[in-house]
């Protein structure tokens, strides 16, 4: 990947991971804001309602007491009572007679001249005989409206204020509805009847009187009484939640980012690890800082060495790196070439003297998928080897599959190789997706049959049937075979008796340093190692 491409991803996942869970956190604040509004609106409709409820009630009994009174209606001894009901029911501003639209006295007015106040018909009937006046004025000339409830010719005067008088430190909106007229009676100061009516109206069939219905700009409870024709409509404009909603949001986005700013350093970490690996290893090509180990590599009828297979290692901090670690990042980070080139280098520097004291004698040398896309690496490798005694033959190369994507260009490379007299090896064969279909149109000298297959020999495995299978293929197509990775006599004797030529593994050594390799040579004859 290249290097700004790799900086700009990383610094979206970094800003992701940092944010993913402050999102959630604010996420989670605005649930909470919204269930808490919901909860104290819903707390607060419950109290209107019993507030409704107890008002309602004092009327009724109020009437009730009245009913029973013995006193001639209007006569001084029925005001008397009238007065001392008045008195006993805190809410009941007034108690009266009324007879076929004339209002005959009260406790407050005492006997009411005939025609000094009139009498409109109710505004509403109740089936069971309760007669409201909603909205009256006051016979004392104040701005103060009066609701009259009145029975069998009985009637109380209220205050409709008395029916909303519930504390609420929140600007909320709320008004009280006789609910088979469906019509408010009662709202707070300053709140618009009409929009609390059209609110009633909408929810009345649908809320029976649960969740908050979300409008615009506010939330709306209805919350009916379970015993009287009363509801209550509680509106709380949208600017309540809000205030909440910005304490919740503070919270939770300190929340989240308290979880989200770890987890972003810790992408954040990983990400430049790797990138700070990979300018290592970059810092490490440049101080040739790569060494060479050589695993012997054993024909199969008669355990000689035939050659070595010369596999990198990274020199750091002290500790020698295995290729699977840092090849991969070689071949994104285009350090490959490099590397091929550089252990040549190290190869003829090292072990040219023993290829020329054994001309049988050869060094296989993995190329990366870089080196297949052009006869760049030829190129070095054939000069490299001008007057040094060392035969072409002797430099195999070994190539995967993962090298064969640009199908042409590969075959071309590959045919350049064997052209200038170097064996061309197809490495950890059957490991890839189409390795058959390449045979047929790579012409190479040999295949190594990946150490995965030679692992389940003797095995029940459903792959123990694969290594037969790639070993006589090979042979019908005239190819030699390696068998890599063999690690027991068990595998050795079947790949034999399979006619495998060739193998790898540490049951015939291990990779090791050049000086143990000329050692371990050194006592052998040119003609024969073993
Ligand atoms: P490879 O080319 O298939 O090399 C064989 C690998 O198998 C080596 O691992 C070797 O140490 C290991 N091996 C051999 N016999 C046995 C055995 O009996 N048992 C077990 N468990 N392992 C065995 P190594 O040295 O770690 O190399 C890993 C891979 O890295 C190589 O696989 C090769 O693909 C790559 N590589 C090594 N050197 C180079 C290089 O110079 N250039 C490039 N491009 N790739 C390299
Ligand atoms: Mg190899
Ligand atoms: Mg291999």
């Amino acid at each position: 990947m290249q290097r700004s491409w790799f900086l700009v991803v990383t610094i979206v996942l970094t800003t992701l991971a940092t944010l993913f869970p402050a999102g959630i956190g604010v996420f989670m604040a605005q649930l909470e804001a919204n269930r808490r509004e919901a909860d104290q609106l819903s707390v607060f409709a419950d109290a209107a309602v019993k507030r409704a409820e107890s008002v309602m009630t004092q009327a009724l009994s109020a009437l009730q007491d009245m009913e029973a009174l013995k006193d001639e209606p209007c006569s001084p001894g029925n005001l008397v009572e009238l007065r001392r009901i008045t008195y006993t029911y805190s809410y009941i501003q007034d108690a009266g007679v009324y007879r076929a639209g004339k209002r005959l006295c009260s406790a407050l007015l005492g006997p009411i001249q005939a025609g000094q106040l009139v009498l409109p018909p109710p505004d509403w009937r109740t089936p069971d005989g309760l007669d409201f006046w909603f909205d009256q004025l006051s016979p004392f000339n104040s701005p103060r409206r009066v609701m009259l409830i009145g029975r069998n010719g009985n009637n109380v005067g209220l205050d409709p204020q008395v029916f909303v008088d519930v504390v609420d430190r929140e600007s909320r909106m709320l008004a009280v509805v006789q609910t088979e007229a469906g019509r408010i009676f009662a709202a707070t100061q300053g709140a618009s009847l009409a929009r609390l009516q059209r609110a009633y109206a909408e929810h009345a069939y649908g809320a029976t009187g649960g969740e908050a219905l979300q409008e615009d700009d506010a939330s709306i409870v209805l919350r009916r009484s379970r015993t009287m024709p009363l509801a209550v409509v509680v509106l709380a404009p949208n600017a309540a939640l809000l205030a909440n909603w910005k304490a919740l949001l503070i919270g939770g986005l300190v929340v989240g980012l308290a979880a989200g700013v770890p987890l972003g350093i810790l992408v954040w970490r990983r990400a430049t690890r790797r990138f700070s690996l990979e300018g290592e290893l970059r810092g490490a090509v440049r101080r040739h800082e790569m060494a060479v180990h050589y695993q012997p590599i054993v024909s199969l009828t008669d355990n000689h060495w035939v050659g070595v297979e010369a596999l990198v290692r990274w020199r750091r901090h002290g500790r020698l790196v295995r290729p699977n670690l840092f090849i991969p990042m070689a071949e994104n980070a285009g350090l490959i070439q490099q590397i091929t080139d550089q252990v040549l280098e190290i190869v003829l520097a090292e072990v040219g003297s023993l290829l020329r004291r054994y001309p049988s004698f050869y060094v296989s040398i993995n190329v990366g998928v870089e080196d297949l896309k052009s006869r760049r690496f030829l190129g070095v490798l054939t000069s490299r080897l001008r007057n040094t005694g060392i035969s072409p033959g002797q430099i195999r190369i070994e190539a995967t599959e993962r090298g064969f994507l640009e199908p042409d260009v590969a075959r071309e490379t590959i045919q350049a190789f064997r052209d200038a007299g170097h064996p061309v090896y197809i490495d950890d064969f059957g490991t890839g997706y189409s390795s058959l279909s390449y045979l047929q149109s790579f012409k190479v000298d040999a295949l190594k049959i990946d150490k995965s297959f030679v692992d389940t020999i003797g095995q029940e495995a459903a792959s123990s049937t694969v290594a037969p299978h790639i070993i006589a293929m090979a042979r019908s197509l005239g190819l030699q075979v390696v068998a890599e990775g063999i690690e027991d006599e068990a595998q050795a004797d079947f790949l034999r008796e399979q006619g495998v030529d060739f193998g790898q593994g540490w049951l015939f050594g291990r990779p090791i340093p050049a000086v143990e390799l000329a050692q371990l040579m050194g006592r052998a004859t040119p003609q024969a190692v073993t």
